[in-house]
């Protein structure tokens, strides 16, 4: 979610993207609720308008900021002297388990909810539901990150990598593609699959507070968030709050973070439920 720009980090996210568009295009795992043209219409605006402001706004703040930090040798693995794989390695792990907490924060805080409803208010979920973020949640994010970057101190190329690597997985636990369940499985003891994404999208207040990981699966299995669901054809994606087309416009996701106030997505309290959905 954060904005490093590079050249080889906007290649391998836009090829990421086409690719995945095109494979879901071919073998689609669930047929669409909403018009395909309409969701794609505004997921790509906010988008390319998130990248393009935040490019502007703290994209060269970002840049100067990181290699500040390293040239000061400021932070945890700067003043160890980690070497460089064992650097790139850690901060991979590390980053992704700070993200896990963070977005467990928009999920737990009214206030940071406000901003997250808009990802989890998309009625379909594909690769171009990757990239539906708002500005306020994308900015938040980012000035987060910095902070935590300063104190752990790692390479620029391993925050880089970090960046590639998220922004991969970000896509691919998106798409609307269904792996073989037995690579899927497997896939899945270490790293986050579609089918274990697909489930946090979920209108079920239990199934969308579970699954937060991006990269490695094992955050959600360590803190006890991890939930299964073999059956995925039923699951109805969204927000029970946001049933219709009408109230997912353009001008109504923009304006969702600054709408009526709304409750944290709080697991719902009937024990039964949770049973019958845990495996
Ligand atoms: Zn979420």
């Amino acid at each position: 979610m954060v904005p490093v720009l590079t050249v080889e980090r906007g290649f391998i996210g836009v090829g990421g993207l086409c690719l995945l568009l095109l494979i879901e295009q071919v073998w689609p795992f669930r047929r669409p609720v909403e018009s395909r043209r309409r969701r794609y219409a505004i997921n790509f605006f906010i988008t390319g308008s998130n990248t393009l402001l935040l490019s502007i706004l703290l994209g060269g703040l970002l840049v100067s900021a990181y290699h500040s930090l390293e040239l000061q040798r400021f932070g945890l693995l700067q003043r160890l002297g980690i070497g460089d794989w064992p650097n790139v390695l850690l901060t991979v792990a590390w980053l992704d388990a700070v993200t896990y907490w963070w977005h467990r924060a928009y999920h737990g805080l009214p206030l940071m909810w406000r901003m997250h409803r808009v990802h989890h208010s998309d009625r379909d979920l594909d690769v171009t539901t990757s990239g539906r973020f708002h500005l306020t949640e994308m900015a938040l994010s980012a000035l987060f990150r910095l902070g935590v970057i300063a104190l752990w101190g790692p390479l620029v190329s391993a925050v880089v990598i970090f960046e590639i690597v998220f922004g991969l997985f970000n896509q691919l636990e998106h798409a609307n593609i269904q792996l073989p369940q037995r690579l899927d499985r497997r896939l899945r003891a270490v790293f986050v699959t579609p089918a274990m994404h697909r489930v946090h999208h979920s209108e079920v207040p239990e199934h969308t507070n579970s699954n937060y990981s991006t990269i490695f699966s094992w955050w959600d299995r360590l803190f006890g968030t991890y939930r299964a669901i073999p059956e995925q054809g039923a699951l109805v994606i969204g927000l029970p709050e946001y049933p219709r087309s009408e109230d997912v416009t353009l001008g109504k996701v923009l304006a969702m973070p600054f709408g009526p106030p709304c409750e944290a997505a709080q697991p719902a309290q009937d024990p039964r439920l949770a049973v019958s959905l845990a495996k």
